[in-house]
């Protein structure tokens, strides 16, 4: 097998025992992108500076390369949440994330593409291309998070960094066959994310398998001082939760969730997945998430209104872009401004600054914010509720498989209806994982959801790993 199809654990053990080197699979990597790139366009930016391997072999701890999102500071490198109103913009220090990647010496591939500011579920928003999913071309990979996604599973990442605030991890993660994990709201710092909204926002890992993940989740989790939502708690060593055992664990099956418009074929391969589980010694119980159906609504009540303020800021005048209107119409400043976001925002950006804007103004303030953060309550309370009864609780990722580029692009409520099973856990602030469970008749990778109790990523990764030793699914590779 090539040095980029293997995972990091694999590859850490290979140079350990000194039968490769970080240069050589470093290269490996780049040589993959350049070969498959032009077919999944997974990459936004290259890396033009290649790490001195020299004094990375004797530095560096994990010199694992990885790819990272368009929406993560790194200092003086082009970053820009693939929208044109950021083009050109250099951010002058590095997010915290990338700053512990640094130290312990994993090299940046490159950056990799994403609906224009995490906004969307396919990708389709960037304002570069599409990317398109390694295991059809012609499909979505999944959103926001789409090219770091494809990149892992069409092998030209090792690993890659995602955000996720209403499912932009866990989605792709499902739709491309790999692992993907939303932590605990606080468990990873913020501090260099371009925001989205703020409430919600979470940095998290797209791997090849379980255990890079938890090796991934221990090299970026922690408090930082930086960010004032950062939890404050001891990080324990995720590995330690990769155990081979589930019995007694008891996991809730909401019966919210198993309803109409979840494909025939994602439903059968939870069920089997529930199957493995059981027969490792789980339990099973019906649990109840009853504020289910109100939760997209709120969610894109309470997203848009946080994105509308955060993207105040890009006015034209401090970030990247800047236009000027051939002739005065109100004033050459109110002018630059208005010039500049009509320019640089795309459709879905404004799409969202008009809803988030409108939900805010006098007069409907409260009949929508208010009553939409009323709701984020009562779904956190279901949350508190059901795991009162229950250590885990299992869900499909996403209701349906890999759509077709262009599918439902026009139809933005189809899909907004998409992220049906990620955004409660986003408005809860619990942590969840996606992993591979499944292929369709197509062909096309299925994704099963675990959710934890607050800052119980360990219970999330003794189950999954669990599940996976016992399967096969996330060895399935991609023919291309
Ligand atoms: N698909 C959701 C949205 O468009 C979630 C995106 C995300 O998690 N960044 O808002």
């Amino acid at each position: 097998m090539k040095l980029n199809e293997l995972t990091a654990h694999e590859l850490l053990d290979l140079l350990q025992d000194k039968k490769t080197t970080a240069e050589e699979v470093y290269h490996c990597v780049l040589k993959r992108i350049q070969e498959i790139d032009p077919k999944i366009k997974a990459y936004v930016r290259l890396n033009s500076n290649h790490p001195d391997f020299t004094s990375l072999s004797k530095s560096s701890r994990i010199p694992i390369p990885i790819g990272i999102k368009d929406n993560m500071c790194i200092k003086n490198t082009e970053i820009t949440c693939c929208s044109r109103i950021l083009k050109g913009f250099k951010p002058p220090y590095n997010a915290t994330v990338i700053e512990k990647l640094k130290n312990v010496g994993a090299p940046f591939l490159g950056i990799t593409n994403m609906d224009e500011f995490a906004f969307g579920s396919s990708t389709e928003n960037s304002c570069y291309f599409p990317t398109h999913n390694p295991w059809d071309l012609d499909r979505v990979p999944g959103g926001s998070s789409g090219g770091s996604a494809a990149a892992v599973a069409a092998h030209e990442a090792i690993w890659a960094l995602g955000s996720d605030t209403g499912g932009s991890i866990r989605q792709p993660a499902a739709l491309c066959g790999i692992v993907g994990i939303k932590p605990t709201y606080g468990r990873v710092s913020r501090y260099g994310l371009i925001a989205f909204a703020s409430s919600l926002d979470q940095i998290g890992t797209l791997t090849k398998d379980v255990t890079d993940a938890a090796i991934l989740l221990n090299l970026i989790a922690g408090h930082d001082e930086y960010d004032s939502t950062s939890a404050n708690l001891p990080v324990p060593d995720y590995t330690l939760s990769l155990i081979k055992d589930v019995k007694g664990f008891k996991i809730g099956l909401p019966k919210e969730y198993f309803i109409e418009g979840l494909d025939k074929e994602v439903n059968a391969a939870i069920m089997e997945a529930i199957g493995v589980l059981k027969k490792l010694g789980a339990s099973f119980i019906e649990v109840s998430l009853p504020h289910t159906e109100y939760a997209v609504a709120a969610y894109y009540i309470i997203a848009t209104v946080e994105a509308s303020s955060n993207l105040a800021r890009f006015d034209g005048v401090q970030y990247g872009l800047r236009e000027q209107p051939q002739q005065v119409r109100k004033s050459p400043l109110i002018d630059m401004y208005e010039e500049t976001r009509d320019t640089g925002f795309g459709n879905e950006a404004k799409r969202r600054i008009m809803l988030g804007t409108y939900s805010l103004s006098a007069g409907y303030y409260d009949a929508y914010y208010i009553r939409g953060q009323k709701v984020r309550t009562l779904i956190k309370n279901d949350f508190e509720e059901v795991f009162k009864t229950c250590d885990a609780v299992i869900t499909p990722t996403s209701p349906t498989t890999a759509f077709k580029i262009g599918e439902r692009i026009h139809d933005p409520l189809a899909m907004y209806l998409s992220d049906i099973y990620t955004i409660s856990v986003n408005l809860s602030g619990v942590p969840a994982i996606s992993i591979p469970c499944g292929f369709s008749k197509e062909g096309l990778p299925i994704g099963l959801q675990i959710i934890a109790k607050p800052f119980a990523e360990e219970m999330m990764f003794r189950i999954t790993y669990t599940y996976e030793q016992s399967t096969n699914w996330h060895r399935r590779k991609i023919q291309l």
